[in-house]
């Protein structure tokens, strides 16, 4: 039997991936829009966790289907963990990604602290209310300058030391393999699993 289970996001990329990996459990994952469903939720929490289960709750109330949602953000020591949950918002919403990059570089000047992590929280909502969560961290730092054309947000500046460049730099699969996405995802695959019999 193949459930339904909508993601909670408008990317397709975010989408494609939580398919193929869901599928090997015979779960099917369809958009918000796919069962209209498309409602704007708010990311009001203080933590990744809290943002991921705001939405997901949301979602499966207006799809009345098992709903997942993720939430992941840059967390910089120096920055007492900023942008962190602001992180796509960090100095406005005009900002693209470089202008984002390139302003937490500004704010890191003559900072040698560098260290920070990437985080992801995934929440799943069932509509009998039971929850699943599920949480990755990637540990790293702030590079000095942007390095690598790879990825999107703050890859170019986030420098991973066991492979001694940054995510810019990594294949897709290379960082999946060690990224807080990559883990968080394999982590809630594995308790889906369980939840389902599986
Ligand atoms: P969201 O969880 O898709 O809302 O992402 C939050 C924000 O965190 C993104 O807009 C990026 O700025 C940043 N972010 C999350 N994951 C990554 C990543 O793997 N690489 C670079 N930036 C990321």
């Amino acid at each position: 039997m193949s459930e339904k289970f909508v993601l909670a996001t408008h990317n397709p990329k975010k989408l494609e991936e939580m398919r193929e990996i869901l599928s090997r459990l015979g779960v099917e994952v369809v958009s918000p829009a796919d069962v209209g469903a498309e409602i704007e939720v708010e990311e009001t929490g203080s933590t990744f966790a809290e943002n991921a289960m705001l939405k997901a709750k949301a979602i499966s109330e207006a799809a009345k289907l098992p709903a997942i949602a993720d939430d992941s953000g840059l967390c910089v020591d120096a920055l007492n963990g900023g942008p962190g949950v602001y992180s796509a918002r960090y100095g406005g919403e005009e900002l693209d990604d470089r202008g984002r990059y390139m302003l937490l570089l500004n704010n890191m000047r003559g900072q040698t602290t560098r260290a920070a992590h990437f985080a992801c929280a995934i929440a799943c909502v069932f509509p009998n209310g039971e929850t699943l969560t599920a949480e990755g961290r990637c540990d790293g730092a702030v590079a000095f300058a942007p390095i690598g054309t790879g990825g999107f947000g703050y890859d170019p500046v986030f420098l991973v030391p066991e492979k001694g460049k940054t995510f810019g730099q990594l294949s897709p699969e290379e960082k999946h393999a060690i990224s807080h996405r990559g883990k968080a995802l394999a982590a809630f695959a594995e308790k889906l699993g369980t939840y389902l019999g599986r």
